[in-house]
């Protein structure tokens, strides 16, 4: 039995990378998974095969986090067919990176749409359900970068930074009826966000991480785990490091 029997998931960007790596988890302790992703849906299918193969319950589900229709259509879905809604993780995210001089518009509002717009849509279409069955776990992948800003991501950092500050709004509105909003900020994990980093920006990065190495996803994971269990439920507002201690608050 595991600590998560029987709960209903939703996981924004779970095709890929750390998304990939929660759904797994969660499913591992015992969840079912809707496994949404934005243009990768043999990806998406591979890692509800992989769920499945394991025993446990998932189905992957198409939809841009950023467009209205899109989240609330994910959480209607997660419910019409697990019949709750009790864990969202707000993963999805991309990158596009450059100077701020030389920063587009298209750039910022991108990065925003994604990683910010799209953490608040779909969280206040899981409210309803949430509110309802009074519980619930939201955890917002946020990022160091979000904390301590990186050169050439000023798009990213605020958005990041952004996410914590929705974090913890969300979470006094809801903690009177028992659902908990946390943020999890990942350091430098291998996944694709990150493939094309130069060889030299990944030298300066690994200068700054006391662990000395890259994290894979599924050192992630079992945190995002621990906040959606039992065993969290007196946590809420926090914004928890997974980054070999490159900040050390
Ligand atoms: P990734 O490998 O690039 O995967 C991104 C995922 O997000 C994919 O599943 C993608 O779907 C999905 N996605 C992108 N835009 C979407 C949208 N508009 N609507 C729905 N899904 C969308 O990224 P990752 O490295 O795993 O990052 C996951 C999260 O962790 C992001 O929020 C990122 O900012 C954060 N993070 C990553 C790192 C790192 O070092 N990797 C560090 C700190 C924080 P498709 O497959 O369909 O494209």
């Amino acid at each position: 039995m595991g600590d998560l029997d029987g709960k209903a998931a939703l996981v924004t960007g779970g095709s890929r990378g750390i998304g990939r790596a929660i759904c797994l988890e969660l499913a591992r302790h015992g969840a079912r998974v809707a496994v949404n992703y934005q243009s990768n849906a043999a990806l998406a299918e591979a890692v509800v095969a992989e769920i499945a193969a394991a025993g446990g319950e998932a189905f992957a589900i198409q939809g841009d986090v950023a467009e209205g229709d899109d989240a609330a259509a994910l959480v209607k879905a997660t419910v019409d067919r697990f019949g709750a809604m009790d864990i969202l993780v707000n993963n999805a995210g991309i990158t596009r990176d450059g100077l701020l001089m030389r920063m587009s518009e298209d750039d910022w509002d991108a990065v925003h749409r994604t990683n910010l717009r799209g953490a608040f849509l779909v969280t206040k279409a899981a409210m309803r359900p949430m509110l309802r069955a009074r519980g619930g776990r939201i955890i917002n992948i946020t990022s160091v970068v979000g904390v301590m800003g990186n050169a050439g991501q000023a798009n990213y950092a605020a958005a990041k930074a952004g996410l914590i500050g929705f974090t913890r709004s969300v979470a006094r509105e809801v903690a009177s009826r028992a659902i908990t909003v946390n943020a999890v900020a990942p350091g430098f994990i291998n996944t694709d966000i990150i493939s094309d980093m130069t060889e030299q920006a990944t030298t300066a990065v690994m200068g700054q991480i006391p662990l000395g190495r890259i994290a894979e996803p599924d050192e992630v994971a079992p945190l995002v785990a621990f906040l959606a269990s039992d065993g969290a439920a007196y946590i809420t507002g926090q914004c928890i490091h997974v980054d070999g201690g490159m900040v050390m608050a």
